[in-house]
Parts: structure tokens; C-alpha cells; sequence
């Protein structure tokens, strides 16, 4: 086989910036060993996200020029809404200004005390939103979506079984819908199977509750299915898509992923009398009904990114990309999660430094050691993201220590991905070296976006 290029040729450039190892140390200790707390203009390859870090086609940008800015009815609109309604074939469309945006009002009408939400997982956001409003969520991930680094073809899979049982403890009258997220991006970008979600939604129907798609990288997750699911093989993507959203009540988006959109997102359903009450908190929160807190250009620049993220030539050099990535690591024997997932390669912290404690933090050391090496942003995502402290102050860590680098759609091309291959190997190779972290400040919510660190050993004279 020839090799897999990236589908498009470049017509604007944008520069990345070199630093030396001596300025990154610099960089770093100002930064207080927090990859949040660097600027940008100090980052040579970015992979902090791939939420709004899209690099826009000519298309988008061409309608950005046609974006109408009229407060109601704008053309823009009407684009948009039939580029969602010929994906997902729902009735009524809320364009939101993100994801959380359409969380915010959908859980804020569902939800409340006495209320469960069920999942395979709740991306963060989402929880925090059901979490907001009084209501609680449960997750039911399948087995294999337990295990990092054992490789199954859909692990980001419903266990069915539990979602029965969580349904027969809760009681079906105290569950407004349950949510399946595409692909899992809290459990890796693992995808979830077209049979995972017919038996979803036959148990959602035994018990009379609307099923919800979490659809934010639904074109990574159809083309999964298209690759590895028996029956899809010569399904193009958007029938794919149309059948899994055939399954669903209605959905949530953030355009920032799977629309190639900078902001964004919509929220979708066939319920009427649901649909009047979103769109009465929107008006509150958002806007009017036909923009929802975005510029007429952003309703253009979705509407077109959402036809051109099902092209099955992007996909195949997207999904590569993660797995080619994947396997130069594997092949230098750095502990990697497997399979690799739709947007973001994982490292395993915990078996990649076994000489640091979890309590002194081996992803964010991990972290800090790629930019040093190589100016590479990365994001810790263990016990500084989810750790908590029991009475006597000691860390509760996370069940897993891994490290993400996700990629940006359509930014970086192969030379880029091998250069991050060579400074993470570099990096495997005198692992021995690094040190545990402490954290020296931090706030009691999402404190790994502001946290400050320092390497090993220190005084503790911060601790709560
Ligand atoms: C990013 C994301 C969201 C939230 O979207 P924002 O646009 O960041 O608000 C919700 N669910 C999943 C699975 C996501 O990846």
C-alpha cells in the first residue's frame, strides 16, 4: 500500500516558534511547570487539544465572506440547519456558541434533584453540567474500556447489562434520557459499535426514555465503525452517520471538533414541547433562536465543516494518524494506550516513570519533560486533573496516570507527527532522569488549569 498523505495542499501558512532547551527551562519555570500557563508563542508543536484548533478549508473561509449578520432569519442560518438536518435528521436545531452551551440548557430543563442521566461516559463538561443542575450521572462503560493498553475494536462500547441495572435501580420515571458519547472521548477517542447502539437504544425503548448522542466526533466514530464493524465496509460515512442518528432522540455538539469549526455547537431533538423549552433558556443565555451566541460566518463556516469532515479520504489520513503515531511508540516499547483512538495518542505516565509516586504527579513530569525536550504542549490527564485529597490531606490519586497528546485537525502533517515521535523516544530513553512534581498553589475546582508546580524535592509549605 502507497502511503496515506494528508488530503489537502496548504495555501496560508502560520509560523510555529523555536525556542532553545536552555529558553524552555526558563519557559517553564515561569510557567510553574503547568502547560496551561505557557503562552502559545512559546510552543513549537501544540497538542493540548483538538477542540477549536481546526485549521478552516477554503470552503469555510470563502463562507465566512457569506456569513448574513441579520438578527433573525439569516441565510447563514438555513445552511446550517439543513448541513445538521441532513446528518442527524432532526426535527429542531439550536445552534449554541460550544458544546457545554447545549448541556447547559438541555440538563437545566431535565434535569434537577431526584434525576440520573446515564452513559457509557460523561465527558467532563457534561457531568459538570447534569452534576450543576442537581441531577447525577452514571456511567456504564464496557469492560475493555477499562483497560488502557489491552486493544479491542469498540471500546468506548455501552455495557449493556449495567445500563439495565442502573435503569431498574434508578427507576426509568427518574431518567430524562440516556446520552451515548461518540466517540469516548474521556475514555481515549475510543468509538462505540452501530450493534452497541441498537441495543441501547432497544433497552431505552423497553423502558419508554429518549436516547441522546453526545455527537462531537461523529465522523471519527462513523469511520470506525466503516473500518472495523462487519456489514459497513462499503457504507459510505454519511449513510454511517444517518444511521446512528436514526437511533437518537436528539444530540448535542460541539462544532470545535468534528465541524473543523474554531466555535460552536448545536443541540437536537424531535421533541416539540422539549424543543420550546431549550429554546426559552436560549434566548436567555444565548440568543436569539436562529444564531444562538454565534456570528452569521460561524453558522457558514459549521454548516460547510460538517459536510467536509465525512470525506472518507480525511478520515482515513485522520485515524492514521493517531495509529501511526501509536505504533512508533509501541515499536520503541513506549507504554502507549491501544488501540489508538480517534483524536489523541495516550501516554501511560504510571508505567512510563515507575520510579515517581502517584503523588507526585509522573504525568505532569512527563509533560513538562516534552516541552523541555522538544517544545511539545501536552496535557496531564491523571491524578492533577482528577486527584482529590481525603480528610488528612493525602491524595486520593486518579485510577490512571496518562498524559494526552491530541491532535488538531488538519494542522500538522507527517514530519510533524515524526518529530513528536523522536522527542517522546528521547525522552522514554532517559526517563530514569526525571522527577516527581509538587504542586505549590492550588484551587479547590479544576485545579490543573491553574495549579503551580515545582520539581521535586521542594518544601512543602503550600499544602492545604
Ligand atoms: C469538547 C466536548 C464537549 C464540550 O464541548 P465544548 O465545545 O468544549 O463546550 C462535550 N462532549 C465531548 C465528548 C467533548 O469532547
Amino acid at each position: 500500500m502507497k502511503t496515506i498523505i494528508e488530503p489537502f495542499r496548504i495555501k496560508s501558512v502560520e509560523p510555529i516558534y523555536f525556542t532553545t532547551k536552555e529558553e524552555r527551562k526558563a519557559i517553564l519555570a515561569k510557567a510553574d511547570y503547568n502547560s496551561f500557563r505557557i503562552k502559545a508563542s512559546d510552543i513549537l508543536i501544540d497538542l493540548l487539544t483538538d477542540s477549536g484548533t481546526s485549521a478552516m478549508s477554503s470552503n469555510q473561509w470563502a463562507g465566512i465572506m457569506l456569513g448574513d449578520e441579520s438578527y433573525a432569519g439569516s441565510n447563514s442560518f438555513f445552511k446550517f440547519e439543513d448541513s445538521v438536518r441532513s446528518i442527524t435528521n432532526m426535527t429542531y436545531i439550536i445552534p449554541t456558541h460550544q458544546g457545554r452551551a447545549s448541556e447547559k440548557i438541555l440538563f437545566t430543563v431535565l434535569g434537577g434533584k431526584g434525576k440520573y442521566f446515564i452513559s457509557n461516559t460523561f465527558f467532563d463538561t457534561t457531568r459538570a453540567n447534569i452534576e450543576f443542575s442537581g441531577a447525577e450521572g452514571i456511567d456504564c462503560i464496557c469492560e475493555e474500556g477499562r483497560h488502557p493498553t489491552t486493544a479491542a475494536p469498540f471500546k468506548g462500547n455501552m455495557d449493556i447489562a449495567a445500563l439495565r441495572k442502573a435503569i431498574e435501580e434508578k427507576g426509568a420515571a427518574n431518567i430524562p434520557l440516556v446520552m451515548i458519547t461518540i466517540t469516548n472521548n474521556s475514555g481515549g477517542g475510543q468509538p462505540v459499535s452501530m450493534q452497541n447502539i441498537r441495543e441501547v437504544r432497544a433497552v431505552c425503548d423497553e423502558f419508554h426514555i429518549p436516547l441522546y448522542i453526545d455527537a462531537c466526533r461523529f465522523a471519527e466514530n462513523s469511520y470506525f465503525i466503516k473500518l472495523r464493524e462487519e456489514g459497513y465496509a462499503d457504507k459510505p460515512v454519511p449513510e454511517i452517520a444517518r444511521e446512528i442518528f436514526s437511533y437518537a432522540d436528539g444530540c448535542t455538539m460541539s462544532a470545535k471538533k468534528d465541524a473543523f469549526a474554531n466555535i460552536g455547537g448545536f443541540l437536537a431533538m424531535q421533541d416539540l414541547d422539549l424543543a420550546i423549552r431549550c429554546r426559552n433558556l436560549l434566548i436567555i443565555t444565548e440568543g436569539f433562536t436562529t444564531y444562538g451566541g454565534l456570528a452569521g460566518r460561524d453558522l457558514e463556516a459549521i454548516a460547510i465543516g460538517l459536510q467536509e469532515v465525512m470525506d472518507e479520504h480525511y478520515l482515513q489520513y485522520r485515524i492514521r494518524s493517531m495509529e501511526y503515531l501509536t505504533n512508533k511508540l509501541i515499536e520503541a516499547g513506549v507504554p502507549v494506550m491501544q488501540p489508538a483512538g480517534g483524536h489523541a495518542v495516550y501516554l501511560d505516565a504510571k508505567e512510563f516513570l515507575p520510579h515517581i509516586p502517584v503523588d507526585q504527579y509522573p504525568g505532569q513530569s512527563l509533560v513538562c519533560a516534552l516541552y523541555e525536550e522538544g517544545g511539545i504542549r501536552a496535557v496531564e490527564i491523571g491524578s492533577l486533573m482528577f486527584g482529590k485529597y481525603d480528610d488528612n490531606g493525602k491524595l486520593i490519586p486518579a485510577t490512571l496516570e496518562l498524559v494526552r497528546l491530541a491532535i488538531p485537525r488538519r494542522v500538522y502533517t507527517q514530519s510533524h507527527i515524526d518529530y513528536v515521535a523522536e522527542v517522546i523516544i528521547e525522552v522514554f530513553n532517559k526517563r530514569n532522569e526525571l522527577k516527581g512534581m509538587v504542586i505549590t498553589e492550588e484551587t479547590p475546582l479544576l485545579r490543573h488549569f491553574t495549579a503551580k508546580l515545582a520539581p521535586q524535592p521542594q518544601t512543602l509549605n503550600a499544602q492545604p
